[in-house]
């Protein structure tokens, strides 16, 4: 049932930044989905980089790549995941993409004259994005527009006066704003802490937004009386103040915001009338991820073990395969450079599969080629993506199949066997932003392999971000030693997955599975490596309590 015009719900944070807007847009996303709405989600983002694909994941966490090939906030994950709604390019607008098309303008001389400002030109640009949204015959009920950093940052105001104008423009009616805050809670005073939503809300009000809902970050349920005195000093019916309490899994936000009648607020607010939403997939779901029947350990062996967020699609990935098995997941965070001073044995034992992420630089690899050898001879299960897939390859070219010193031209150039190389299409490529393979493209599986059986399908679509690709010469040598080419492209030149065919599950995809996977619909990769784990795990009778060196912050 269309509404009569699209609603902008603005979603803002402040107090801390890493609150979890991302997940708050995606939940509420959900709930008005699942009440038969239609929604899109935007995320602003206010740095000034065109996008976050040249970012260090130290800075940005990880690039979520696109079907269209737009590398994204890793937020644009999230959209996807809970609305189970592959976003494009329009779902991400940063104020490097502003800049860049209003002085693209300028220099042409689109202007005619004027002086070009914050105000009105970046204002109505972001206005422009924002409501690209809401056009075409697909027009959506409701968009979400999350605003990137805190309420107070210098680089965020243009974004929160384009979004006020917003409110004025659209009318009342047709706007929502939502902020999310921190509430502490102080354990020497016993209490919660609500000075700093206070502060936060005068901050926006000083801007001219006044939020109609607040979503309180805090460790446990806020009081109804602390959730009064929101109320009273931020002018928030008391039931428009929600406590998104710490949970045990993201996916249960949605069903905690239910219980609080976000959904209700939001469309009465709107004066939308629909049914209740449907959630009961979405609570078995969350049922099943609570409660596993078992528990497998996955080592993750990659360079940014202490960074969570640069692996964020693959731990998702882990939880929607684990909940099809019934299985937690539980990933053991292995640095590449600790195998590498001490060997994988001590890492590696107790473990029911090894992954090895995507990355880029050399920094690492030699551990990652090590970890790689002991699951292979040791018939444990191995899934490399990306980097991991070319490391593989690097590992069997050396140890099985009398490739020395084979190694990959990212990291050297004067190599005897340079089993990954660059793809030719990169040769000459001088720029970096925007320059890779990128996004989504088709892929030819051989029957009979393992990716064959777990996709069922002759022709599959992945998303893909990298440079190098295993080099061609070198694939006689390579699969007379036993390595498969599963998959190729469609004009066979470029090798999309490898397997070993003596292996319980060894399989290495040059793509991102990790990006396809939703929490209803688990990548059947990640589906039946987690299966694979499992039946090791099984076989083995692992003791699971028994902490090893290799789990270092679980
Ligand atoms: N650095 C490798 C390449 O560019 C792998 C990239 C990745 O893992 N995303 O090919």
């Amino acid at each position: 049932m269309a509404t009569p015009r699209t609603k902008y719900i603005f979603v803002t944070g402040g107090v801390v930044s890493s609150l979890g807007k991302g997940i708050a847009a995606a939940s509420l996303g959900l709930l008005l989905k699942q009440r038969g709405l239609t929604v899109e989600n935007i995320k602003l983002d206010p740095y000034l980089n065109v996008d976050p694909g040249t970012m260090n994941p130290f800075q940005h966490g990880e690039v979520f790549v696109l079907d269209d090939g737009s590398e994204t906030d890793l937020d644009l994950g999230h959209y996807e995941r809970f609305l189970d709604q592959s976003q494009h390019r329009g779902n991400n607008v940063t104020t490097g993409q502003i800049y860049h098309t209003i002085i693209t303008r300028e220099r042409r001389g689109d202007y005619l004259g004027a002086t070009v400002q914050v105000i009105p030109h970046v204002t109505e640009e972001i206005k422009s994005r924002v409501r690209k949204l809401a056009e075409g015959p697909d027009r959506p009920d409701v968009v979400i527009v999350e605003i990137g950093g805190t309420v107070g940052d210098i680089e965020g105001l243009p974004f929160l006066e384009a979004i006020r104008q917003m409110g004025l423009e659209e009318g009342a009616e047709n706007v929502m704003y939502i902020h999310l805050v921190l509430v502490p809670y102080i354990d020497a005073a016993g209490e919660y802490k609500t000075k700093p939503t206070q502060h936060s809300v005068k901050e926006l009000r000083e801007i001219g937004i006044q939020p109609q809902v607040l979503l309180c970050r805090a460790a446990k349920p806020v009081t109804e009386g602390i959730r009064q005195k929101i109320s009273l000093f931020c002018s928030v019916p008391t039931r428009n103040v929600i406590t998104a309490e710490d949970v045990s899994t993201i996916y249960e936000v949605p069903l905690k915001f239910r219980d609080q009648q976000f959904d209700d607020i939001v469309c009465e607010h709107f004066g939308i009338s629909t049914g209740q939403p449907e959630l009961a997939g979405w609570t078995q779901l969350v049922e099943r991820l609570k409660s596993p029947r078992h528990r497998v350990r996955i080592a993750m062996v990659g360079k940014y073990v202490n960074l969570r967020d640069a692996y964020k699609s693959i731990i998702e990935a882990f939880q929607h395969a684990g909940a099809a098995h019934d299985t937690e997941v539980h990933p053991v965070w292995i640095s590449s450079e600790d195998i590498k001073k001490r060997g994988p044995e001590p890492f590696l034992r107790d473990v029911d599969g090894l992954l090895i992420p995507g990355g880029f630089g050399e920094r690492g690899v030699a551990g990652k080629i090590e970890a790689i050898r002991y699951v292979r001879e040791r018939k444990i299960p191995f899934f490399g993506i990306c980097l991991g897939m070319q490391c593989a390859v690097i590992e069997f070219a050396r140890n099985a199949a009398g490739l020395a010193d084979a190694h990959s031209f990212e990291f050297y150039r004067d190599l005897k066997h340079p089993v990954i190389h660059l793809m030719a299409d990169q040769e000459g490529v001088t720029e970096l932003g925007g320059t890779m393979r990128l996004g989504q493209y088709p892929c030819l599986l051989s029957e009979g392999s393992r990716a064959h059986c777990a996709y069922g399908e002759d022709e599959v679509f992945e998303r893909h971000r990298h440079r190098f690709e295993v080099n061609n010469a070198y694939r006689q040598q390579l699969t007379q030693a036993g390595l498969q080419l599963t998959g190729l492209s469609p004009d066979g030149r470029l090798v999309e997955i490898v397997e070993v065919a003596d292996h319980p599950w060894f399989v290495g995809v040059q793509f991102h599975p990790e990006l396809k996977s939703r929490p209803m619909r688990p990548h059947p990769l990640f589906r039946d490596f987690v299966a694979a784990a499992l039946e090791y795990h099984l076989a083995e009778a692992a003791p699971e309590d028994v902490a090893t060196v290799g789990e270092r912050d679980d």
